[in-house]
């Protein structure tokens, strides 16, 4: 019988060596694998018990298989999966009437990833100049150190040249700037710029918040040149901050916002949020995607959002946060050697890794493992950490028990 017809395909056993044999080796995951999880407890192939502190990259806001969610997936699963663009769908126009209402866009365009919504960003911010300026506004800013997804634009406007090594030639008229420089956004933010696109809050380039007169700076400069101001919230939006979009905590409104990881507690869906003159700009044909805002998805991301917008869900995010940080400040004074300051916001946080374990945040990350705390990295240097939105104040306390212990095995090994 031919394998392929086989039905123990689908049940046969697997590995983590199978994923060295048969995957494309662009991800080195974990020893072990997940197979269950439920809220921010997760199990593996072994049994084995995790407390998850990574949400899947910042991404399971409410948790693992939060039975809202599946709920609302499963009533969709058996009502209408997908259509293509040619018909629009009652979920996506209920979420992007959501959307809209909440924040400062007139306009929504949905997609599957965070470089998805990113790229259209871009694409919208050089159309709109290439139409109202000319086709020498064509500059586009962005920041060292951030990270805007990887298709091939995204990683070229991303700041960490790393992820751009051997894919050139690269699209031009990108720039980088330093982040949080006030100085340098002055005197390169000039009227050939087309978009200035920044990470309110830096997630994978080290958990770096950006300063507030940074940010209003970058407004200013883009109200004088014409530039499109686009926030990427993919990292930083949906609450993870403690409001509903980070934008909305510093005062400074952007003239477009992508979102994504969050939106979809794990279900692929992005949006790209914009006025009403600029999403004018991507008319009929100019854009799109086959399952761009499709029924699941669009069910799904409106579940969550209607989830996270409401007043007492972000203040309990604030509260979780303080709660968090004190606990970590607290962890940087008893592990000096390890840790030099706790960074970020809400709850997207990162402690700064000290001089003698310097480089070495994934070895605490796989540390922190064996003892069953899964927390991520953001680079050498920095120890992530990005709980689900619904963590409670028990299971801070235990990441905070179980980091330390494995903090100690650290030490004493060193
Ligand atoms: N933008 C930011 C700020 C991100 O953190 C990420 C992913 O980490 C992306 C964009 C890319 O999103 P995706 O991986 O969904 O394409």
């Amino acid at each position: 019988m031919n394998a392929k017809l086989d039905s123990s395909v689908t049940t046969r056993p697997v590995t983590r060596q199978t994923f060295d044999e048969v995957l494309v080796p662009t991800y080195a995951p974990a020893n072990m694998v997940p197979v269950r999880a439920s809220g921010l407890d997760l199990w593996d192939q072994t049994g084995k018990h995790y407390l998850d502190f990574t949400s899947g990259i910042a991404v399971s806001a409410l948790g693992h298989c939060n039975p809202i969610v599946v709920e609302a997936l499963t009533r969709q699963a058996n009502t209408l999966w997908h259509l293509g663009n040619g018909y629009t769908n009652e979920p996506v126009l209920r979420l992007a009437l959501a959307m809209t209402e909440a924040t400062f866009a007139d306009r929504a365009f949905f997609c599957n990833s965070g470089a998805e919504a990113n790229e259209a960003a871009l694409k919208l911010a050089r159309r709109h100049a290439h139409n109202k300026f000319g086709p020498h506004k064509s500059r586009i800013v962005s920041f060292l150190n951030s990270f805007h997804g990887r298709t091939l634009f995204t990683v070229s406007v991303g700041g960490q040249s790393k992820y751009t090594e051997g894919f050139e030639p690269l699209p031009p008229q990108i720039d980088h700037l330093p982040y949080n420089d006030i100085e340098a956004a002055r005197a390169n933010i000039t009227d050939d710029v087309c978009a200035v696109i920044v990470e309110p809050v830096q997630g994978e380039g080290g958990v770096m918040p950006g300063n507030v007169e940074f940010l209003k700076e970058l407004r200013a400069l883009c109200d004088k040149t014409g530039a499109v101001l686009i926030f990427d919230e993919v990292q930083s939006g949906m609450g993870r901050t403690g409001s509903l979009f980070a934008y909305m905590g510093y005062g400074v409104t952007p003239d477009v916002l992508t979102s994504a990881k969050a939106l979809g507690n794990g279900y692929p869906v992005a949006a790209m949020l914009t006025t009403e003159e600029l999403g004018q700009t991507l008319s009929v044909g100019t854009h799109g995607t086959t399952y761009g805002g499709n029924p699941l998805a669009a069910t799904v991301a409106l579940t969550v959002f209607d989830t996270i917008n409401q007043p007492a869900f972000l203040a309990r995010v604030k509260e979780a946060s303080l709660t968090l940080i004190g606990k970590l400040e607290q962890l940087v004074k008893d592990y000096p050697q390890v840790f030099t300051a706790v960074r970020g916001a809400g709850l997207l946080l990162g402690l700064v890794v000290a001089e003698p374990f310097k480089g070495r945040s994934k070895d605490i990350q796989r540390a922190a493992e064996a003892q069953g705390l899964m927390v991520l990295i953001a680079g050498p240097d920095v120890l992530r950490l990005a709980p689900a939105l619904v963590v409670t104040d028990a299971q801070i306390n235990e990441a905070d028990r179980l980091l330390r212990l494995a903090l100690d095995g650290m030490i004493k090994a060193a």
